[in-house]
């Protein structure tokens, strides 16, 4: 007979990517990248100023691009030898997909696509050139990146509440659960199963249950965790 494997539901955030070397939000104070977040990842800054917002996006693709999965991303490829591994991330790299990982769920959108802007299921892979004024889809309205914005909607959150509160165990890396609605899936878990947070630094996490705090970098923290798992 088949055995069904357990459940780890992993939720991430931009500090595992930070050892690929690509910054995260909160160590660059809000300013991401050298740019002020309110001028190219809001809605407000798209209708104020297209080009500055292409332009940030199109050089975070290219970072994206030329940066490489760490042994954080490759030890949760690692875990499917042995669990069904659901990835929640709110990172837009592609990090986690070129190490291998299966099944994955991006929150916040993802660098390599483009949408409509007159209707957000028409979504298209990412020219090479990135996205430029001009640029239209089928319906002629000008594309944008296929992003979530501060201040907008967030269409996955109910799917990435339903697999949390289905998870048998629940890892969280890398991520200062302090961008909503996605910091609060952690509620959605449930208390009994063992929950881990590797994080270097300090995280507002009280009256969790069962967790265990990991307070080491991603790709030192999890491919511990990772090994003691797969015991
Ligand atoms: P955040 O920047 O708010 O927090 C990053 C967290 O990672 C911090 O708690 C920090 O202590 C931790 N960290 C730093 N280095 C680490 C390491 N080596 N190993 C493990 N943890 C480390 O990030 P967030 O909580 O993901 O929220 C920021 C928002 O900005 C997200 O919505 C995300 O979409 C976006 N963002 C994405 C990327 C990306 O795609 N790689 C990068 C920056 C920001």
């Amino acid at each position: 007979m088949k055995q069904i494997k357990q459940k780890v539901v992993v939720f991430t955030g931009a500090g595992i990517s930070a050892e690929s070397g690509i910054r995260t939000f909160r160590d660059s104070d809000g300013l991401w990248e050298e740019y002020n977040i309110r001028d190219v990842a809001t809605p407000e800054a798209w209708a104020k100023n297209r080009e500055l917002v292409l332009e940030f996006y199109n050089k975070r693709r290219k970072q994206s691009l030329e940066a490489k999965p760490n042994p954080a991303h490759k030890a949760l490829k690692d875990l499917e030898k042995k669990y069904d591994v659901i990835i929640i991330t709110q990172n837009i790299d592609d990090l986690h997909e070129r190490a291998g990982s299966k099944k994955v769920l991006h929150l916040h959108g993802e660098i390599n696509k483009c949408r409509s802007t007159v209707d957000e299921t028409l979504i298209y892979p990412m020219k090479k050139e990135g996205i430029k004024l001009g640029d239209k889809c089928e319906r002629g309205s000008q594309l944008r990146p296929h992003i979530v914005w501060f201040g907008e909607m967030v269409p996955m959150m109910d799917l990435a509440y339903e697999v949390a509160s289905t998870a048998d165990i629940f890892i969280v890396v890398g991520t200062s659960l302090v961008v909503y609605p996605a910091a609060g899936i952690i509620n959605y878990v449930s208390a009994n199963i063992p929950k881990y947070l590797i994080d270097p630094n300090e995280i507002n996490v009280s009256g969790i249950k069962n967790l265990t705090i990991i307070k080491e970098k991603a790709g030192i923290g999890l491919p511990k965790l990772v090994e003691n798992l797969l015991k």
